[in-house]
């Protein structure tokens, strides 16, 4: 076996000193390999021009000679470097700032390559970089690569680095690929993709190393996702869950509505899952109001008729005591025993709540964050039912399995995820889809006005609560910001108590106590409550059929899924619901947004033209996403390889010879390195 480049040190690399050692690693770059596969996020153009084409302030490189003497000048610790220069027939002066050293070099009549800002006007170009055609290596004519490093690490360095690296070890770089997916796609040898992606000859080569090189770092991505999978739904000892379905069609029957095709189709692939040996690990997704609480119930149900516990974890104290209050009606009758356990619940009773888990007393615990965490203990968890927010990057889910327990799980998002995104963030998961909402419901009907709008708005909310329905009005602040002119909820509370004396108004938002908010929500639950105030913390999950008003306050400062989330608390129960979005959206963007939501009540569709808009680093947002970060892939762009890279991957794990044959070696080694299994072999 050849040395792994990644062995190798950057210090082996001719021109790299400690010091650059020390510089490089700053970028996550210390071996050979890492070195290779920094690529560069821009080219600039160094083919030479003709002045005459070139426009005032544009950026040009030039063949000249030089044509006088130069003359420097220094003022403080600085210098400028000035000389004529010929090219065609152009006559003009080049100067350089800080370059004092190249002034023994221009002799006049030696031929100079110029980069750098045409100024029309003073026919004088500022020169950025220079170099000499009779010293060997120039620039000029070619694509320059452009990396995103800093420092002391100049561009011009890091090129002559990469320049000798791949010298010195390009013949060296192994292909990964497996030879039957590169003849399929006709891509690039490796050896030449990675050489051509810092240094192409022109754009086409360019291209199709970058299209090389997108692929396979697709394709390595997937083949982990596919690899966990693989492992974990054919090696490992999961829950069997051995409830009939005469015990489970009795609890289905007890629920007050027929469950929804879509719903049906659902649970039969999760009892699928959970009935075998396999360690379930699916992802439900639907709409907002689509029902997936229901399902998650009959599956929760499920576990517990096998003799298991169960838990629901949930991002808010309010959607956990929620869940809990629904989760209780439905099971009470047939003696399931629900707990609640968050950060707020304290002392004898949380003492009380871990010992009954402990013993097995309690069925279901429905909680925060911290119930698989902290100093819980079950006596036998069958399942774990997450809903969104948790989302675990796949090292983390594993973890989570290998805290002993083995159960099922079960993610719920109420995101729809365009599918390129699912398949990445979730890529080993089973995904389910609720493509459908229960029957019966009324559309709910959108309208956007401007801020001069808000008397009619008054009177919509008047004519609403007087019919004996309850409001939402979402803030996107707190209290009043000297910096942001929006409406804030402390104030809108205020007016609104003035402008309905008739009504009890509600204020909620995060700075709340826990107790506090729920207070609040059990009000409002209830109806002693009419109009909520609220910030976005009632955006995830919370069931007020009642309600049938959103009134979403400067709705452009809002993200599109998070508006549809908003949208999502009305239109759940028998009467017809509205949304109103108020906005005078100051850019393209927000009045984007708001012809979204006007436009469509369909999740999926929201989803798609939010990617459109943003772009998929920003889609989850930052915290806990579980999207990779792809150094040149681009999830929307690249759509197509997304999914031709999954299906490959998933092709070639699902062939026995993918795990014992030696031209597969280099990707199991791979794997090992990405922490898909240990050892050697996989028995
Ligand atoms: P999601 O969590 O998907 O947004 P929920 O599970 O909260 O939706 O369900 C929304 C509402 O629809 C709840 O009030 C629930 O009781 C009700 N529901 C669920 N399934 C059905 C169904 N099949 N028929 C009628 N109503 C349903
Ligand atoms: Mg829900």
């Amino acid at each position: 076996m050849s040395l792994d480049l990644d062995q190798i040190s950057v210090r082996k690399i001719n021109g790299v000193s400690a010091l650059k050692e020390g510089e490089l690693h700053a970028f996550g770059v210390s071996t050979v390999k890492e070195l290779l596969e920094y690529y560069p996020f821009r080219y600039e153009d160094y083919r030479l021009r003709s002045l005459s084409e070139v426009k005032d302030g544009e950026r040009v490189t030039i063949q000249a000679k030089i044509a006088g003497a130069p003359v420097l000048q220094r003022y403080g610790g600085k210098s400028r470097l000035t000389c004529k220069m010929l090219a065609e027939n152009w006559m003009f002066s080049a100067t350089w700032f800080n370059r004092h050293f190249l002034k023994e070099q221009l002799t006049a009549g030696r031929e100079i390559v110029l980069t750098g800002k045409w100024d029309q006007r003073r026919l004088q170009l500022t020169v950025s970089e220079s170099d000499f055609p009779d010293k060997g290596i120039s620039r000029s004519g070619t694509l320059q690569p452009v990396y995103s490093i800093g420092g002391k690490i100049t561009q011009a360095w890091i090129r002559k680095t990469m320049n000798q690296a791949l010298q010195q070890y390009g013949e060296m770089i192994p292909e990964i690929l497996p030879p039957h997916l590169i003849q399929k796609y006709r891509l690039m040898p490796r050896k030449q993709a990675i050489a051509g992606i810092h240094q192409p000859s022109d754009t086409g080569e360019g291209q199709q190393a970058r299209r090389r090189m997108v692929y396979e770092e697709l394709f390595l991505f997937q083949l982990k996702m596919q690899a966990y999978r693989a492992l974990n739904h054919g090696k490992m000892d999961g829950v069997v869950h051995t409830a009939d379905n005469t015990t489970i069609r009795e609890f289905v029957r007890s629920l007050p509505f027929e469950l929804t095709d879509a719903q049906k189709k659902v649970e039969l692939e999760i009892l699928h899952d959970m009935r075998s040996p396999y360690c379930m690990n699916r992802l439900l997704q639907g709409d907002v109001g689509s029902g997936k609480t229901v399902v998650a119930a009959i599956a929760l149900y499920t576990t517990v008729r096998s003799g298991n516990q169960g838990a629901l974890m949930v991002p808010t104290e309010i959607l956990a005591e929620q869940h809990m209050r629904s989760l209780q009606r439905m099971f009470q009758p047939f003696g399931v025993t629900v707990a609640l356990l968050t950060g707020s619940v304290t002392g004898k009773k949380r003492k009380d709540v871990l010992a009954s888990l402990q013993m097995g007393l309690t069925d279901i615990v429905v909680g925060t964050h911290a119930l698989i965490q902290e100093e819980v203990f079950f006596r036998q968890l069958g399942l774990v039912v997450t809903d969104e927010q948790h989302r675990f990057g796949v090292n983390q889910r594993s973890v989570l399995r290998r805290k002993g327990y083995n159960p099922d799980v079960l993610t719920m998002t109420a995101t729809p995820i365009p599918r390129t995104m699912a398949i990445t963030a979730f890529g080993d998961m089973d995904v389910s889809t609720l493509s459908e909402r229960p029957k019966g419901r009324i559309p709910i009907t959108t309208h956007w006005v401007k801020h001069d709008m808000m008397d009619r708005v008054l009177g919509f909310i008047r004519r609403e609560v007087d019919q004996g329905r309850q409001a939402y009005l979402i803030c996107p602040l707190i209290e009043e910001s000297d910096k942001l002119d929006v409406q804030n909820a402390i104030d809108l509370h205020v007016q609104m108590q003035q402008a309905f004396p008739q009504f009890k108004v509600g204020l909620l938002h995060g700075r709340m106590t826990s107790g506090e908010k729920d207070e609040v929500m059990r009000d409002f639950y209830s109806n002693d409550l009419q109009l909520l105030i609220s910030t976005t913390v009632v955006e995830v999950g919370v069931d007020v059929p009642n309600a049938t008003l959103m009134v979403i306050m400067d709705a452009d400062r809002f993200g599109l899924s998070q508006l549809h989330q908003l949208r999502g608390r009305v239109g759940r129960g028998a009467h017809a619901s509205f949304c109103i979005l108020v906005a005078d959206p100051k850019s393209e963007v927000g009045r984007e947004r708001m012809e979204v939501m006007t436009d469509t009540e369909d999740g999926f569709e929201v989803a798609r033209r939010d990617l459109d808009l943003r772009g998929p680093g920003d889609f989850f947002g930052t915290k806990q996403s579980g999207l990779p970060e792809f150094r040149l892939a681009d999830m929307v762009a690249d759509y197509e390889v997304v999914e031709q890279a999954r299906e490959d991957a998933a092709a070639l794990v699902s062939d026995a010879s993918f795990w014992t044959s030696p031209s597969y070696s280099l990707l199991r080694e791979h794997l090992r390195k990405e922490q898909v299994f240990q050892g050697d072999l996989i028995d």
